[in-house]
């Protein structure tokens, strides 16, 4: 993805997406949103999706180098935003191809948490497990370099507090540093 940071010289916050009114901040069913006085269109304020998938190859987990902003030069697992026309599984298939290279096969939703730590755009992020089925692993999009690393020699730097958790919560439930992706599925998945 290469619209991932947009700097908005008109921030949506103060003009009208429908009629390019400046809007005015009252309250709208109990809480306060910019709204239109001219044409009633109301902003509401939702948080973006994002997929980020653990993938296992060859015992190892896959992470990538972050080429941009937040976290420049740290690891984390491979990630996203959703396009508007895509699910939360095409996402993570997309993003791992995008910073991989990797074709993966989905085992599961992990896990789905609440993210705040890109400024001024809260997070819904959808983690999933998969393992790598083809591709040569090279490092593409934003992603300046590409690893597969042993769970008990991880890099030092990794980015996204919540992507420590779920690397440290799948360390633990392997408790050995050969990674397989049947141990680590989830609870229910297919
Ligand atoms: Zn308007």
């Amino acid at each position: 993805m290469k619209t991932r940071i947009i700097v908005r010289k008109a921030p949506m916050e103060k003009f009208c997406m429908s009629c390019g009114s400046r809007l005015v901040r009252r309250d709208h069913e109990g809480k306060e949103r910019p709204l239109c006085e001219k044409c009633g269109w109301v902003y509401f304020k939702n948080p973006a999706c994002a997929s980020a998938v653990a993938i296992v190859k060859d015992g190892k987990l896959v992470l990538v180098k972050r080429g941009v902003p937040p976290h420049r030069g740290s690891w984390c697992l491979p990630s996203g935003f959703e396009e508007y026309d895509e699910s939360p599984e095409e996402t993570a298939v997309r993003e791992a191809k995008e910073e991989t290279n990797l074709d993966i096969r989905l085992l599961g939703l992990y896990k789905t948490y609440f993210s705040d730590s890109h400024p001024g755009k809260n997070t819904v992020v959808h983690v999933y497990l998969a393992e790598a089925v083809g591709g040569e692993m090279k490092p593409g999009d934003d992603a300046t370099d590409v690893g597969a690393f042993p769970l008990d020699d991880l890099p030092a730097k990794i980015a996204f507090r919540a992507h420590l958790e779920i690397i440290e919560q799948i360390r633990k439930r392997e408790r050995k540093s050969s990674l397989s992706a049947e141990a680590i599925r989830p609870e229910g998945a297919r």
